[in-house]
């Protein structure tokens, strides 16, 4: 076996260790492995360094807003600026992060960036090419009467090599988004599913991670988490169809909070190109934890903005990080 296929299969055990209680990545993880065959995170690092060279684009998008406050939440933002500064830093590539269209939303998502290094950059400046370890921040539309059109727009203009979903709301097989107490919160987040198509259609890499079931990528393990997640099968909203995404891609990988999910992409990513720079430390975790926390972003399972993510406080995740970074250098 190839020695980054054992690492791989230590990082999907150790993001999948449902250190947090939740009970739910454990139980998908065996399917989603099934499904790709090897291990998740050295897949989908591979497939996104075969697929990229420097400088190009790659499209990152997270966003999750849950009840009561329905306010970003904490888990999403800084996985997806910690890939997006292995991004920049490995191949010099031009990170954009999309997420919600609010202005709230937005702030949290440039916070994580600056936190884990990158300057935020105007789109048409990045696309340039003139700002390095750079990212651009952009909000994507809530409408379905726009989303379409908008998502064959931002692909023609953008040209990823690849798009990532980082705990990015997923809508089920009704087109209802869902959160994981079953309730509808369609209304909230952006319609991705045509960023995503538009993608596939493409032939451009697509990947996800997620921690619930009902984020982009979930519909690879549907019939999974219909069987295993509280609400998968029946939600409590009108549409009966329950909270199981049904959106694909081409690389699952499932994570017991998604941020680690990122964080195990960039250190694997950092490990194949050789640059151990590329995944963040500890004191960039905690800057970023600090900044969205500032801007009110919200710990999913506790309900309430601070320095937590997914029912875990910041040392927890500084650990996680260690061991990352630990196991890979
Ligand atoms: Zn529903």
């Amino acid at each position: 076996m190839h020695q980054y296929e054992e690492l791989g299969i230590k990082l999907d055990q150790l993001i999948n260790s449902d250190s947090n209680g939740r009970g739910v990545a454990k139980k998908l993880y065996p399917y989603a492995f099934e499904k790709a065959g090897e291990p998740l995170v050295y897949k989908a690092a591979r497939e996104l360094v075969e697929n990229s060279d420097k400088g190009s684009p790659v499209l990152i998008m997270t966003g999750f807003r849950t009840p009561p406050l329905y306010v970003q939440e904490t888990d999403g933002p800084l996985g997806a600026a910690s890939i997006s500064r292995a991004f920049s830093i490995c191949l010099n590539a031009k990170p954009i992060i999309l997420t919600e269209q609010d202005e709230r939303s937005l702030r949290i998502v440039r916070a994580a960036v600056e936190g884990a290094g990158l300057k935020i950059s105007p789109l048409e400046d990045l696309l340039r090419g003139d700002q390095d370890l750079s990212a651009s921040v952009v909000g994507f539309t809530h409408s379905e009467e726009y989303a379409e059109e908008d998502a064959k727009r931002l692909i023609d203009e953008v040209n990823p090599r690849a798009v990532i979903a980082v705990k990015k709301a997923g809508r089920n097989f009704k087109g209802v988004y869902h959160s994981m107490s079953g309730l509808n919160v369609s209304k909230y987040h952006a319609k991705v599913e045509y960023i995503v198509d538009e993608a596939r259609k493409k032939g451009i890499l697509t990947i996800g991670t997620g921690d619930g079931g009902n984020e982009v990528g979930m519909g690879a393990i549907e019939d999974a988490v219909r069987k295993h997640v509280p609400y998968g099968d029946v939600c409590r909203c009108p549409c009966r169809g329950g909270i199981a995404s049904s959106s694909k891609v081409d690389v699952l990988i499932t994570s017991s909070i998604s941020n680690w999910g990122g964080y195990a992409l960039s250190g694997m990513i950092s490990k194949i190109l050789e640059k151990p720079n590329g995944i963040h430390d500890p004191e960039a975790e905690e800057l970023m934890f600090s900044l969205v926390a500032k801007e009110g972003a919200v710990d999913g399972i506790k309900g309430k903005a601070g320095k937590s993510a997914d029912g875990l406080g910041v040392e927890a995740h500084k650990s996680v990080l260690m061991l990352i970074r630990e196991m890979l250098f």
